[in-house]
């Protein structure tokens, strides 16, 4: 008999539970993104049934097709890399935005939030290994971004958001997330601005994620199977 969804929902939040019980955290200081890319809106509205609420995608046109076919409150993520011509078509559709890598980018969102009237949370991807072939800002250039913050209106640089080099090793990320921990600390303090999220951890690594401090952890295998 194949697992349900309802199963591997309740064994991902057990998995969840006993990281932050490890890291002497409460497991409400966690919280769970359904990374629906790729997968069609039965399954969304599946996962909803069983009381998860917030979702990701990974692509703006991906989600303009999915987003009306999945009704009810839900509240959706872009986690994935955004091109700043489509900043507008992004904010219209997501409560969230995970990648944001440049200044350029941030200021579209800014100006589209503000068309909307919509406060929009923003977390600044880093890149926290210097691994050229990825998105994300270098940590030498998030302070331009972290400096622009204050003057935003509607969006709202909430924290940090990396993707560390794949290795099916879970602990062998474990550096990556630490460092994304130690510039947050270190940003919070010179900026001044909260920086209370970070998102972190996938469906390999999620529980070292946890331990190092992730405060969204962005799940789409273990949840809807294999892509
Ligand atoms: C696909 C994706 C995830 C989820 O990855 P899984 O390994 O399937 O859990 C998380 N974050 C981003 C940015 C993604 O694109």
């Amino acid at each position: 008999m194949t697992e349900s969804f309802q199963d591997r929902l309740d064994g991902l939040r057990a998995r969840m539970a006993a990281a932050c019980a490890r890291a002497g955290r409460a497991p409400d200081e966690v919280q769970l993104i359904a990374i629906s890319k790729t997968f069609g809106a039965e399954h969304v509205r599946a996962a909803a049934a069983c009381g998860v609420r917030i979702f990701g995608e990974n692509k703006v046109q991906e989600a303009e097709a999915k987003l009306p076919a999945c009704p009810g409150r839900l509240s959706w993520h872009l986690v994935g890399h955004l091109q700043s011509n489509k900043a507008a078509r992004a904010v219209a559709l997501f409560d969230q935005i995970h990648a944001v890598d440049s200044l350029k980018l941030l200021q579209r969102l800014e100006s589209a939030a503000k068309a909307e009237g919509k406060r929009l949370p923003v977390l600044l991807e880093i890149n926290v290994s210097g691994e050229s072939s990825k998105f994300g800002l270098s940590p030498a250039a998030a302070p331009e971004l972290l400096a622009a913050a204050d003057a935003l209106e509607y969006a709202q640089v909430a924290g940090l958001m990396t993707m560390p080099p794949f290795t099916p090793e879970a602990e062998k990320a474990r550096m990556h997330f630490r460092r994304l921990r130690e510039l947050r600390d270190e940003w919070r303090a010179q900026f001044g601005l909260p920086l209370a999220e970070l998102s972190m951890g996938m469906s390999h690594d999620f529980e070292v994620a946890i331990e190092e401090g992730a405060t969204w952890v962005r799940i789409g295998t273990a949840l809807f199977g294999e892509r």
